[in-house]
């Protein structure tokens, strides 16, 4: 795949959790957004893989909750 930077407004490395939603978040801003993943999608290598994870609803600081919640 060949990509010229200047095509994109937001270049994010790693789509795990966190990198997928902050590309989710930038296409929903109207970024152009190239996501670089070194892996196949939903490989199983990363932090957010595993069955052992969580999500909690509740959070000691008001940054981590969500608006629903
Ligand atoms: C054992 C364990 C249990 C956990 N349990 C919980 C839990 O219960 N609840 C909770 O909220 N959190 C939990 N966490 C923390 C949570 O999983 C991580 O904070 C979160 O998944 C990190 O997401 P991430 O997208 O930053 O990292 P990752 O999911 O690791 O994603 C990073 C991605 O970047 C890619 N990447 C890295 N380098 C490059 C490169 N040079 N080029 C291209 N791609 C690259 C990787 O392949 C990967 O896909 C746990 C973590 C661990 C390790």
């Amino acid at each position: 795949m060949s990509a010229n930077v200047n095509e994109f407004d937001a270049i994010v490395l790693g789509a795990g959790a966190m990198g997928s939603a902050a590309a989710y978040y930038l296409t929903q801003a109207k970024q152009r957004v190239l996501l670089l993943e070194q892996f196949e999608l939903d490989h199983q290598k990363g932090s957010s893989h595993g069955l052992s994870r969580v999500i909690r609803y509740s959070y000691d600081h008001p940054i981590y909750r969500s608006p629903e919640c």
